[in-house]
């Protein structure tokens, strides 16, 4: 028999710090809906930002929202009208939902939403993963083989760089595209991630981190055949006088500054890829005649991009599954910090040192009682 309530981490959207740990009614699936039991959820800066009251909204009807968007879980059960999912089935649920108001949403390119009234899961409108069960449509589950049950969590944050560089790929079919070096700004999960991806189709990797070249990670970098190059005392302007023509570049860092730096970098027809999500306000002054020179005199690309479709998770799985091949243990290395659901606020309190922590939630043997 199904549990009627269930342990959720929420928070007052708007208020600051107002995290908490609250028991809640565990959803009712619909006829066409499967029920989840979340066995992790990933932290990311979003999570802290909410928290810190910048954003975030809760579903209509409630005060609260239940945090969490990087999820992984396994069916519990399935409601009668649903085919291709059983129980034991491990799955990660997509972040985003359709405005029903816009184009893109109505041909099921919700991350491409030009409406601004899609709605997002722990952030936007619509409960997260930070409890022990949820609901959800199957169109919304993408399944993750069980030899990838360990680093199942990484798929939302690889889905979102999956996109970016997908998008910058078909930027460039206006030309005759042959890039050979690729410069990751950012050595957090996303930037290692986008690392591995760009080492995989091939390209010459450079991770550019402000940690010392000794430090962990880029020690991580060099295990999937990526350079390491620390920018500690070096400008971020003279990145190509070290590493040469700089052909794609991924912006990955949380930190405006540098993404007006890294428009100055590129190579003749190079293409920049901005993933940072910033908040906050901060104005500082910038070279924008040589900037814009620099783009128009090279012809280059700088796009934003944000969230992902179901196609980028698809392709995050089989990417995933060529990585572990290609470098096991790089995935797992990831992983610096497993905290159980109850020590939630450690992390949001003090970050720490590692690259991404994951919040414990679930076991996969059955609980429910
Ligand atoms: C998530 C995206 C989401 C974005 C903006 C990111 O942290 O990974 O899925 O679209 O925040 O809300």
């Amino acid at each position: 028999m199904q549990a009627k309530t269930m342990k959720a981490i929420a928070v007052m959207p708007g208020q600051a710090n107002s995290i908490h740990l609250r028991e809640t009614a565990v959803p009712m699936m619909g006829p066409d809906q499967v029920l989840v039991r979340t066995l992790r959820v990933g932290l990311c800066g979003t999570d802290g930002e909410i928290n810190h009251g910048d954003y975030g909204v809760p579903p209509k009807g409630d005060d609260f929202l239940i945090l969490g968007h990087e999820n992984f879980g396994v069916v519990e059960q399935i409601a009668p009208e649903v085919h291709g999912f059983k129980p034991g089935d491990f799955v990660v649920s997509t972040v985003r939902r359709p405005c029903y108001q816009c184009y893109n949403c109505d041909r099921g390119e919700n991350d491409m939403c030009t409406s601004g009234n899609y709605t997002e899961r722990g952030i936007k409108g619509r409960h997260g993963f930070m409890s022990e069960f949820y609901v959800e449509a199957p169109h919304y589950l993408i399944k993750i083989p069980a030899h990838l049950e360990n680093i199942g969590v990484l798929l939302e944050p690889m889905s979102v760089v999956e996109k970016g560089i997908d998008h910058g790929f078909l930027a460039q079919r206006r030309l005759q595209w042959n890039p050979k070096t690729a410069v990751v700004l950012g050595a957090g999960p996303v930037g290692m991630l986008a690392a591995a991806i760009l080492r995989i189709r091939g390209l010459r990797v450079v991770l550019v981190g402000r940690e010392p070249d000794t430090d962990l990670r880029a020690q991580i970098a060099r295990s999937i055949e990526a350079e390491y190059f620390s920018v500690a005392g070096i400008s971020l302007l003279d990145l190509p006088k070290h590493l040469g023509p700089i052909d794609l570049a991924i912006e990955a860092t949380g930190s405006a500054s540098v993404v007006f730096n890294s428009m100055q970098i590129l190579a003749p027809n190079g293409v920049l890829c901005l993933l940072s999500v910033t908040g906050g306000f901060k104005m500082e002054t910038q070279p924008i005649e040589v900037i814009n020179q620099k783009l128009v005199l090279g012809n280059n690309v700088v796009y934003g991009s944000v969230n992902a479709n179901p196609r980028h998770f698809r392709m995050g799985v089989d990417d995933f599954a060529t990585i572990q091949e290609r470098y096991p243990g790089f995935l797992q290395s990831l992983i610096t910090n497993r905290l159980p659901m109850k020590d939630f606020m450690s992390w949001f309190t003090t970050r720490g040192v590692g690259i991404k922590t994951t919040l414990e939630i679930g076991t996969a043997q059955a609980v429910s009682a």
